[in-house]
């Protein structure tokens, strides 16, 4: 259980952050729902957290935004004393082919995706050293993992987040601070059904276990890594994809 336990969770209105939001409430921790634009559905998973007996809080910010999402931290912190749990789920795709990508398309990718984990990360950081504990869960991607056609901004986002990811887990162990990413295939969410439904198949004949992804398989492997179960296990990348990387 992680009673008493403070979660942050970033793009936490929909698809796997809300079902990471939901799963973390449902064991006990206090969350708070990050959201960017999609406020009404933030505050319904609220009330859903609170329906079931849980605690959570909507939170907007932007964690593109280096200054804004400081605000956030600070606030939080100001709050809560503490953040014992940080999931940084938000992200955004603008796939196409290399030679047609815009500037735009490939900035503002790498930018929710990758700095937008490394400000999250850079903000807490004093809490979580000076804490001497805490777990921090980055969303990587079968496509940072493989490389994926198509891809290219979305694919680099994703390998940085690997990289970010080993190296904190490396600054952070002595403070016994775990720090890992979950890297999912093909999750049935509203990123991928915004896919073609050609794309959809052609993915779908990849996977292994022969199915798409829940959110719930992705929300179960976060609350292991959340948890006292995942004491010993830092760095690492770990695929939730009916085994679509073997
Ligand atoms: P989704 O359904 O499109 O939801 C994305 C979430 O991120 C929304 O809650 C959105 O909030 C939030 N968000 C986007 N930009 C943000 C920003 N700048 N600041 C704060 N929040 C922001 O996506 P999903 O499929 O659940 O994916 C969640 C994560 O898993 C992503 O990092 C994605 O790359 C990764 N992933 C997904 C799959 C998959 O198959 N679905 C596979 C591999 C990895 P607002 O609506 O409020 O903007």
């Amino acid at each position: 259980m992680l009673t008493g336990k403070i979660a942050l969770v970033t793009g936490a209105s929909r698809g796997i952050g809300r079902e990471v939001a939901l799963t973390l409430a449902a064991n006990g921790a206090i969350v708070i729902v990050n959201y960017n634009g999609s406020k009404e559905r933030a505050e319904e998973v609220v009330k859903e957290i609170e329906a079931a007996g849980g605690s959570a809080e909507a939170v907007q910010c932007n964690v593109a935004d280096f200054q804004a999402s400081e605000e956030m931290v600070k606030n939080i912190l100001a709050k809560y004393k503490k953040v014992d749990i940080l999931v940084n789920n938000a992200g955004i795709t603008k796939d196409n082919l290399i030679m047609r990508m815009s500037e735009e398309d490939y900035d503002a990718v790498m930018d929710t995706n990758l700095k937008g984990t490394f400000n999250m990360i850079r903000h807490l950081s004093r809490s979580f050293i000076k804490q001497r504990s805490g777990k921090i869960i980055n969303l990587s991607s079968v496509s940072g993992v493989l490389g994926n056609a198509g891809q290219a901004n979305y694919s680099a986002s994703k390998a940085g987040v690997i990289g970010l990811t080993k190296s904190v887990a490396r600054e952070f162990a002595s403070r016994g601070i775990c720090v890992n990413a979950v890297a999912p295939g093909f999750i049935e969410t509203e990123m991928t059904s915004a896919m073609s439904e050609e794309a959809q198949n052609g993915l779908k004949q990849m996977i292994p276990l022969g199915r798409a992804g829940k959110a719930s398989d992705v929300a179960e492997l976060v609350l292991f890594l959340a948890g006292k179960g995942s004491d010993y296990i830092t760095g690492q990348v770990i695929s939730v994809d009916g085994g679509m990387a073997i």
